[in-house]
């Protein structure tokens, strides 16, 4: 039938899989965006376990890319058929949060993330783009897809991880985890300048990977006490600046137990399927008083970041596509979302290629 499309949804607890949806209709603010390429995010598998309450039937991903399908009337700069990238993040950029500068916690916590969380997700043959004008970044023509995609989500939520650790030239920092926003993050942190850049992750594939994003330690976990190493590394002082990209109780004490006094404390784990507050050690806190800071970040949206990190891929800074372990046609995505949520195969991330 002409007017509907494949999505990949939520089918209720743990269950995801493609339904035929109509293709959705643009409102006067709004884009229809015909998806080419897409990634598959872990934060997907988190919400499909039931960490972020969503009804059945509702579209998964937020990280695609593809042509201008439809605009609605009030929707400038823009052209049927161009290609773009989306953010994970869509901000209205009018609201009090997005005035203040907040546009990922857009009308209210963690609000700028819409897709899945406020309407279907955009691992769909087409998707709706809200506020369009400021969410729709044209993908120059030397920037291929396979590439661009990258943008909407793990290199702006990474790149923001590296930012928060307000690094200046040459200092330290530790990055916990290498998943693909870690390494995201490891790249950033390079990027800014880092003189010592620690990556902690216990994967062997994830460890050559971060060495050659720009790691100049890996250490390994399974291999001793990580904050004893780290101080050491560091001639007993500890880092700069730590980067917590797991999510879990125990990295995010680690990165405070790691860093100096004064030093940044930069979380951009998702801590959602913790049920317990995260825990503050006071001593390597000061009690309180250890000039530190613990900065947090919601990957940031909007088409001038956007632009932004397509012109470090188009200068050739940063090539992220190595982090892409598989490919799939959107026909088996429901295959390629399996394997995110068993982590099999050594994947990191699944590119999905649309007809
Ligand atoms: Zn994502
Ligand atoms: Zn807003």
């Amino acid at each position: 039938m002409a007017d509907t499309m494949s999505a990949l949804v939520f089918l209720g607890a743990g269950k995801a899989g493609i339904v035929h949806k109509p293709i959705p209709v643009p409102g006067p603010n709004d884009a229809i965006v015909r998806t080419t390429a897409a990634l598959i995010c872990t934060s997907d598998v988190h919400t499909v376990r039931g960490a972020i309450e969503i009804p059945e039937g509702r579209g998964l991903g937020h990280e695609s890319v593809g042509v201008i399908h439809a605009l609605g009337p009030a929707v400038t700069g823009f052209e049927i058929g161009q290609r773009v990238a989306v953010g994970a993040i869509t901000p209205c950029f009018r609201c009090g949060p997005c005035q203040r500068g907040f546009t990922s916690q857009c009308q209210g916590m963690l609000g700028g993330y819409k897709f899945t969380t406020q309407r279907d997700g955009n691992m769909a043959e087409y998707f709706l783009v809200n506020d369009a004008t400021a969410n729709l970044a044209p993908i120059p023509d030397d920037l291929p897809d396979a590439k661009a995609v990258y943008a909407t989500d793990m290199l702006s939520t990474g790149f923001s991880g590296a930012e928060n650790a307000e690094l200046r030239l040459g200092e330290t920092v530790a990055i916990f985890a290498q998943g693909p926003v870690g390494l995201a993050a490891t790249i950033g942190c390079r990027l800014l300048g880092a003189g010592l850049v620690i990556a902690v992750e216990g994967k062997p594939d994830r460890q050559k990977l971060a060495r050659r994003f720009g790691a100049d330690i890996v250490i390994d976990p399974a291999e001793g006490d990580v904050v004893e190493r780290v101080v050491e590394l560091t001639g007993g002082v500890g880092v700069d600046a730590a980067i917590e990209a797991f999510g879990f109780p125990e990295t995010f004490e680690a990165a405070i137990r790691v860093t100096k006094p004064g030093g940044r404390i930069s979380n951009i784990g998702y801590h959602g399927e913790n049920p317990n507050p995260l825990p503050v050690p006071l001593a390597p806190f000061g009690m309180g008083m250890s000039d530190k800071k613990i900065l947090t970040a919601l990957c940031p949206g909007g088409s001038e970041r956007l632009a932004r990190l397509f012109r470090l891929m188009l200068n050739g800074r940063v090539d992220p596509t190595p982090m892409t372990t598989h490919q799939f046609d959107f026909a088996e995505v429901e295959r390629a979302f399996h394997l995110m949520e068993t982590k099999a195969e050594g994947i990191i991330k699944p590119l999905i290629l649309f007809p």
